[in-house]
């Protein structure tokens, strides 16, 4: 690995570069399997130590006197920061997760956006004057929570860290930020960014490590005001168990099983498109990647035929090459989960159409490499319909008639996101509104939107994410009444 980009194996604690006290993380490229860094990881000292230099930076006047408008002039500069570096880590990411190069500058911009968001949006934002029940002013006011956390997964991490830290420290809140150990080193590239901003010391700290070591901590210790977790739905759920016995808000953005619909009148070429973008860009490796594809009775055999030649055509490639539209899954064991997901969908019954394998020759075989795979054959009650594989495998059903696919749906224990693809607007709208999921795509999937809510009903989560109100999930409301009579109360006056 290129020692310029990565060039130091301490981890950003209390405002300082420290060597990690816990258990060693290696980093390797998914591309072929090379080293990228060794890193010494998080131990529970310092953890604490972090949540000590934080509680110490949120109390400080320096910080908890700012107005909103000299607050947000650090997101600013962190979002220029990150700009600026876009392409320093945009490849960090890139050996670190296997992802494509367009894929992770884009995700880095958008972590800049977050960051220019979250400002505009805390110098924008208002108090409530409430309409009064008395001779008083009323008022709903939003303070911050003190010292909080991020606890992020591997897949898109600098921009789901960003989605964490921006209204964090918007809303005046120092914020610990843990990854996952399998891209530890993203993490730190925002801690770079973060401190070339100026950042006061303590607010910020990046703390890679394990899960069941070092985010427990966090979870746990009665410090930390308030979790935001991205990740699998069993670790939310342990999460959320543990946030119950302190009474901390969490919010947790968990895994996906997503419908994707296409109706007998879609446009068909941008609707192979859509779902082909929607479950097999980042290789699948995509909460809200559209994993269960509902088509029309009417064309299902034509649409699917259409759909595998497409898919077929892909480039399955290394990430650094700039026609790569599929590239390595994160890691070899991760692979062979994939392969397991697709060897139980085999023995179901279900019948591979196309992938179910690793690709062959020279140039893939250090890499965890896997061709994008469609099943069909399975009912919405099988294996591969319920759970979620978190690769580029596609399960295809046949559909008769609105109800029956709003019933397919939703008949799901998650609901993140969905797609529709039809030119009846009408009946999009009709179907957007009865799906039970956080989002609904109409005719593209995949977009996103820092100034829209984003956030799972069911087994996909709890609380949203994004939007204007993203800064208020980490305020803590106040209510306060101003008596304008200067009259004492009419109650006591007798015994005045
Ligand atoms: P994961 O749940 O294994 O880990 C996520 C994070 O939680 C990691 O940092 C991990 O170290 C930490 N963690 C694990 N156990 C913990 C514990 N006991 N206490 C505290 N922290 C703990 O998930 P993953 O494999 O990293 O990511 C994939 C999952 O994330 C998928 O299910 C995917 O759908 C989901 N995801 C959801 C969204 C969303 O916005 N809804 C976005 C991306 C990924």
């Amino acid at each position: 690995m290129d020692q310029n980009v990565i060039a130091q194996d301490k981890l950003y604690i209390g405002g300082e570069w420290r060597r990690g006290r816990g258990a060693d993380i290696t980093s390797n490229f998914p591309a072929d399997g090379s080293h990228n860094a060794t890193l010494p990881g998080a131990s529970l000292e310092d953890v604490d130590l972090a949540i000590e230099r934080a509680q110490d930076a949120v109390n400080d006047p320096a910080w908890r006197k700012l107005l909103p408008h000299e607050r947000a002039t650090y997101l600013y500069r962190i979002a220029e920061s990150i700009a600026r570096h876009a392409d320093r880590i945009s490849h960090v990411q890139s050996r670190d997760t296997g992802k494509t190069l367009s894929e992770t500058r884009a995700l880095a911009m958008s972590a800049s956006g977050t960051f220019r968001y979250m400002a505009a949006a805390l110098e924008t934002m208002e108090d409530t004057l409430t309409p009064p029940r008395g001779n008083y002013l009323t008022m709903s006011v939003y303070e911050p929570l003190g010292v909080t956390a991020g606890i992020t997964p591997w897949n898109s991490p600098i921009a789901s860290d960003a989605q964490k830290v921006a209204p964090a420290l918007a809303a005046g809140n120092a914020i610990l930020l843990k990854p996952s150990s399998w891209s530890p080193l993203v993490c730190l590239e925002l801690a770079r960014v973060i401190e070339e901003a100026g950042l006061p010391k303590g607010l910020f700290s990046t703390l890679p490590g394990a899960g069941s070591i070092v985010g427990e901590r966090i979870v746990t210790h009665k410090a930390i005001k308030k979790v935001s977790f991205t990740g699998g739905t069993a670790t939310g759920r342990d999460i959320a168990r543990k946030a119950a016995g302190k009474l901390m808000p969490v919010s947790l953005e968990l895994g996906g099983k997503s419908p994707t619909i296409v109706f007998a009148d879609a446009d068909l070429d941008l609707a192979v498109a859509g779902v082909m973008f929607g479950i097999f860009s980042s290789t699948g490796q995509s909460c809200i990647a559209g994993s269960r594809l509902f088509v029309e009775r009417s064309i299902y055999d034509a649409f699917v035929a259409k759909l595998v030649a497409a898919t077929e055509r892909l480039k399955v490639g290394h990430p650094f090459e700039a026609t790569t539209q599929v590239a390595p899954l994160i890691r070899p064991k991760h692979r062979d989960e994939v392969e397991d997901h697709v060897a139980k969908a085999r023995a179901d019954g279900g019948k591979v159409l196309t992938g179910g394998e690793r690709p062959t020759g020279s140039d893939y075989k250090d890499g965890t490499y896997y061709r994008p795979t469609i099943i069909a054959g399975l009912g919405n009650d099988s294996r591969l319909c319920r759970e979620e594989v978190f690769g580029p495998v596609l399960a295809v059903l046949p559909f008769d008639n609105e109800g029956d696919l709003i019933r397919q749906s939703n008949d799901n224990d998650y609901g993140l996101a969905s797609g529709i693809y039809t030119r009846d607007f009408p009946k999009a709208w009709r179907i957007a509104r009865s799906l039970d999921t956080g989002t609904v795509w109409i005719n593209t999937y995949k977009q996103f939107s820092i100034s829209t809510p984003f956030g799972g009903t069911k087994d996909s989560g709890v609380g949203r994410e994004k939007g204007r109100d993203g800064i208020r999930a980490w305020m803590a409301q106040k209510s306060v009444y101003c008596d304008l009579s200067q009259a004492p109360h009419p109650w006591a006056k007798s015994a005045l």
